[in-house]
């Protein structure tokens, strides 16, 4: 089949939400004014979507997996492997990976699990730890600063587990934990021997940075001392099947979240990153829109994100969130200014609910949009919880949008003869 049609999802993070009692019962999405969302519900097919399944509250990482048609309940082995590939680790099967926090400990307690927002400096306390512990035991050592005080670690060696528990205790004030092997882990040998690993490396980490002149500066400076390293979110990298071997689509992501971005990589779609795209409330939208529509020109199906609107969400401020959603709606609205819909296919969604009443994920279903090439309309006129939940395309799983896309397209196989 020749077909050159081309496929978008947009997501904004976060982006459905329940009624506020202030905002005279509306949802945040639907009291803000959204023009380029409503054109896309007006002239297109809405719904409503799971991400994984009704009322589970999902993950940024298990619904992005979900929406590209990986089913998290098989591949999800956690977010480490995608937290180390979006950093720039090279992951291979097997590996055990976690995302770590430089902080602050005294004698075991932990007094900042962010070391005082360490921002600089990080590069040679990483560079400190790599040179000191490259192996333990017959474990190779990967270990990788990221932006401020974050990092990812990956063991790397026979006979490893995700399946051990936490040192990083999550809350400051209290001692650093020391892993153990989860009760009912498949392979107890093996989860023994990952935490005996992952102890050892927190605690050698500790004897390079305890003195390391970075830390030296900050105590004379009068900042906390990035002086451990707490690991977490333990995952086991699985092989997963290229987005575009599976799909036939030369695929690209553009996203701003470093552990959604590690799902890109993990599923080998072209990465791009966008200056100004900044995964914060001063995110530059147009430059991510602009960026959607050029990778447009060489690429078959694009995923896009914008972060702001799942942090108003998180912070239980409702304003903040409707000026997030705002912007998704100038990014929209860019988006339909400069691609061609009679080729090409669009659908706005968001990965899962993040009510400000709440903040936190929440299981409510998210509404979806389909704009564009293939799409049969409906009467819904505006984009909301409420009014796509009218809509032709009825009640959607994550895992079904990338067909549901792909037949728009014209770009499905036929299942039978
Ligand atoms: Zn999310
Ligand atoms: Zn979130």
């Amino acid at each position: 089949m020749t077909n050159s049609a081309k496929g978008v999802i947009f997501i904004g993070d976060g982006m459905g939400g329940r009624p506020v009692p202030e905002l005279g019962g509306m949802t945040t999405l639907e009291a803000q004014e959204t023009p380029a969302l409503d054109l896309v519900a007006r002239e297109g097919a809405c719904g409503l979507m799971d991400p994984i399944a009704p009322g589970i509250p999902a993950g940024s990482d298990t619904a992005h997996m979900a929406i590209l048609g990986y089913d998290p309940h098989t591949y999800y082995r956690g977010r480490g492997p995608f937290e180390a590939k979006g950093v720039g680790i090279d992951v291979q099967v097997g590996d055990v990976a976690f995302r770590c926090n430089f902080s602050t400990v005294e004698e075991r307690r932990v007094v900042d699990r962010r070391a005082g927002r360490i921002k600089e400096g990080t590069d040679q306390l990483a560079a400190a730890i790599s040179e000191d512990v490259p192996t333990v035991e017959d474990v190779e050592i990967i270990f990788k600063p990221s932006v401020e005080h974050r990092a990812a670690l990956v063991l790397r060696g026979p006979g490893l587990s995700h399946e051990i528990s936490e040192v990083d205790p999550h809350d400051p004030g209290v001692d650093y934990l020391k892993s153990h092997p989860l009760p009912g882990a498949e392979d107890p040998e093996a989860a023994e021997k990952t935490a005996r690993v992952l102890n050892e490396f927190v605690e050698r980490t500790h004897e390079v940075l305890e003195g390391h002149p970075v830390n030296r500066q900050r105590r004379a400076a009068g900042e906390l001392p990035a002086n451990i390293v707490l690991p977490r979110g333990a995952g086991t990298a699985v092989q997963l099947q290229p987005l575009s071997e599976r799909y036939g689509l030369h695929a690209a992501m553009i996203v701003e979240v470093d552990l959604v971005r590690g799902l890109g990589q993990y599923l080998d779609m072209d990465v791009i990153k966008v200056d100004g795209a900044t995964g914060g409330q001063d995110t530059d939208e147009m430059a991510i829109a602009a960026a959607v529509a050029a990778a447009l020109d060489d690429h078959d199906f694009v995923l896009a994100n914008i972060k702001a609107p799942d942090l108003g969400g998180h912070d239980g401020n409702c304003r903040m969130k409707m000026e997030a959603i705002a912007k998704v709606d100038r990014a929209v609205g860019h988006i339909l200014d400069e691609v061609d819909f009679a080729t090409t296919t669009i659908m706005i969604t968001a990965d899962h609910s993040t009510p400000c009443s709440v903040k936190d994920h929440s299981g409510d279903a998210v509404p979806v949009a389909f704009y564009g090439r293939g799409v049969r309309p409906d009467d819904v006129e505006r984009y909301g919880e409420r009014a796509c939940g009218k809509g032709i395309m009825g009640h959607l799983r994550g895992m079904e949008v990338m067909h549901v896309l792909t037949n728009m397209m014209g770009r499905a196989e036929k299942f039978g003869a």
